[in-house]
This record gives C-alpha cells, sequence and structure tokens, in this order.
C-alpha cells in the first residue's frame, strides 16, 4: 500500500527524547534557560476561546518583528512551523534535479540528504578540511567545473560547530552562479558566529535560514524562519500554501514576537551560554580532550582516555545524554550540547568518577 516514494525514504534520526527517566540533555543543542519572562505572562493571560480561530495565514506581525530585528522588510521574512520545515520547503522550491545535484558539506546538518530524498534529489558531499572546517575553496572549484542545483552551509557547522566567516560566505557567493540558490543556515549564529541576514538584499540568491529553538529558548514551539529577497520569500510561501496554510499557530506566533522583542533577556542568556562554553571547552582541553572550536551551544570533543562511543553509552547509563555520531569522521567525537553551569559541573563529576573506574 506504501507509496514508492515513502518506500524510498531514509526518515532523520533526531536526538534521543527518552520519557522513561530524567536525564541531564545535553545531546539535542535545547537551551537551559526559560524562554523570556514575557512569554509566561502571555500564556498566563491568553483568552482560550481565541483559539476558536485560525491563525493569520501569513504571520504578518512576526514577520515585522523578525523585520525590526534584522533591519530588513518583512517581505524579506518567511515563518514556518520550526526551521526543518522551512529546510524542507526550500529544498523543495530552489533545487531541482534537472540542474545537477546539491552541494553540501560531507560532515553537517544529517537532515539535508534526508530533504533530498523526499523530493528526489541527488546530492554532492563536499569534503570537510583536514581540521573539519568547511572548505570553501573546494565548493567554488566543484560549482565552477560542472553544474549543480544549489549550495546549502550550516554556518556554523552542526555537529562540528566550526564557524564561517562573512567574507568566507560572501566570497562563495561571489565565485558561484547567481542563478543557483546558497542557502546558509543559521541555526547557531547567535553564540558566537557571523550573520550574513543583512545581505540578503545584495546577494538575490542568498537565503539566510534560522530558528527559535535554540538561541530563544524555544524548540517547544516550532518556529523557524528563512530571509531573503523577496522574490525568494515568495517561493517559500507558495510552497507552503501547496503543503499547509496555516503552519504558525496562533499561539506560537504571539510567544514568538513576545520572545524576539526582548532583547536585553536574549542577549543576557546567550553571554551567559557562551561563558559557560568557553569555560567547559577550556576544562575539557586541559582534560586532554580534542575540542574543536565551536561559535555554537554544544562542543563537538573527543576523549582520549575512552572510546566516544563507550562513553557514550557509560554517560547515558548515568543520567547524562550527549550525541554520538557513528559515521566515519565523526565517530571519535561527541557532541555535548551546553547546559546550564550546574548542568556542565554535574557532568564533569561524573567524567571524572567514570575515568577513574576505567
Ligand atoms: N538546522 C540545524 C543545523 C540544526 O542543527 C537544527 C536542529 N536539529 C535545525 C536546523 C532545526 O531546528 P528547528 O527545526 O528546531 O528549528
Amino acid at each position: 500500500m506504501y507509496s514508492r516514494k515513502v518506500r524510498a525514504l531514509t526518515p532523520y534520526v533526531p536526538g534521543e527524547q527518552p520519557q522513561n527517566r530524567q536525564y541531564i540533555k545535553l545531546n539535542t543543542n535545547e537551551n537551559p534557560f526559560p524562554p523570556a519572562p514575557g512569554v509566561r505572562d502571555l500564556l498566563r493571560n491568553f483568552d482560550p476561546s481565541r483559539l476558536r480561530l485560525y491563525p493569520d495565514p501569513d504571520s504578518t506581525r512576526l514577520r515585522e518583528a523578525f523585520a525590526a530585528r534584522f533591519v530588513l522588510e518583512k517581505e524579506n521574512i518567511f515563518c514556518g512551523n520550526g526551521s526543518d520545515e522551512v529546510l524542507a520547503h526550500l529544498f523543495y522550491a530552489f533545487f531541482d534535479e534537472e540542474f545537477g545535484p546539491v552541494l553540501f558539506p560531507d560532515v553537517s546538518y544529517s537532515f539535508y540528504p534526508v530533504f533530498c530524498s523526499l523530493h528526489g534529489l541527488s546530492y554532492r558531499e563536499v569534503p570537510l578540511g583536514e581540521d573539519y572546517s568547511v572548505n570553501i575553496g573546494l565548493f567554488k572549484e566543484i560549482a565552477g567545473e560542472s553544474d549543480y542545483s544549489g549550495i546549502i552551509v550550516a554556518n556554523p557547522n552542526a555537529p562540528t560547530g566550526i564557524s564561517l566567516s562573512r567574507s568566507d560566505i560572501i566570497d562563495l557567493l561571489e565565485s558561484s552562479r547567481s542563478d543557483r540558490l546558497v542557502a546558509v543556515d543559521e541555526a547557531y549564529v547567535d553564540f558566537g558566529g557571523e550573520s550574513v541576514t543583512d545581505l540578503v538584499n545584495r546577494y538575490p540568491n542568498l537565503l539566510v535560514v534560522g530558528t527559535l529553538s535554540k538561541s530563544y529558548s524555544l524548540a517547544g514551539l516550532r518556529l523557524g524562519y528563512a530571509a531573503g529577497n523577496p522574490d525568494l520569500i515568495e517561493a517559500l510561501t507558495r510552497t507552503k500554501d501547496a503543503f499547509n496554510s496555516y503552519p504558525v499557530s496562533r499561539l506560537a506566533q504571539e510567544i514568538a514576537v513576545t520572545a524576539l522583542e526582548d532583547t536585553d533577556y536574549f542577549e543576557k542568556c546567550r553571554d551567559e551560554l557562551i561563558a559557560v562554553r568557553e569555560w567547559t571547552a577550556k576544562k575539557l582541553s586541559d582534560d586532554g580532550w580534542r575540542v574543536l572550536p565551536s561559535k555554537a551551544n554544544f562542543l563537538f570533543a573527543g576523549p582520549t582516555f575512552t572510546t566516544a562511543e563507550k562513553l557514550y553509552a557509560i554517560l547515558k547509563e548515568r543520567g547524562f545524554l550527549v550525541r554520538f555520531f557513528p559515521s566515519p569522521r565523526t565517530r571519535e567525537f561527541l557532541r555535548i550540547s551546553i547546559g546550564s553551569r550546574t548542568d556542565m559541573e554535574g557532568f564533569f563529576s561524573e567524567l571524572s568518577r567514570i575515568r577513574n573506574e576505567i
């Protein structure tokens, strides 16, 4: 009974969300801080009878709030039910099998190949450099010598946390075809990366995707956005309206506006998270781990006293969830999301107990 398309699908496997016991969750890059205090007030005062009505299909007020934050117009903004949904629309709207493969790094967000399988697109993985950074030179070379459908890079990259500079992205934009999309997934950019959102009117083929899941502590809300030239936004809107005209609920639109407008709280949490990341990174490298330089809310770090895979399993038994990616280039590392300072202190105490036992 399954369609051929569904039979051919290999779905994305998200980080575990076990319900059987309490874990210190350092495995899905959730933010340890609560959302902005205004969100709590909004939920307390929300009149449930307003849920009788469908929400604004165009998320107008929310797009205005994003536009204010990015110093753009609302016509530059698209909103969706999490950035995964925005990405799914992006792959459908801009990548075309006729043009050739989609290009992305060989180590990157593991949903990209899944979107390709969903939409019947081929892809080519561009190897990271020896130091695990995205190799812009190689992207330029490949894009220069054969046709391709478009490019997507996560900046900072996942799961490495390594970021590209603005000038790297500009270099890519300047040297690749202007009739092929360059998408930059900025899910983690607020934690110290360099955003290119302000360049979307200068480069009509640049689309920046982002989320409130990480830096706004709203993973449970499901709110993602894209910023781009109005013509690109129109293509996403068309795709959305052929799929679900009301992807962002009334409640989600209002909560997101409230969170976006509280810039002081946002900055306070971000700064605290960065400080805990730097503290954690230093402590891990002092303990002999190989720690990649991260500008995200996680660290990609390799233990030396045992294998990453074994340590992942032991930590899980002891109530600490981190993420392990078993492929050849990632299996020496664990991806450790940055929790609160207390979470990380607990993590280090457990680590030293484990070290003493093995
Ligand atoms: N892009 C990257 C690089 C991610 O790691 C994630 C989180 N898994 C997402 C996008 C999706 O985030 P969300 O759907 O929660 O907005």
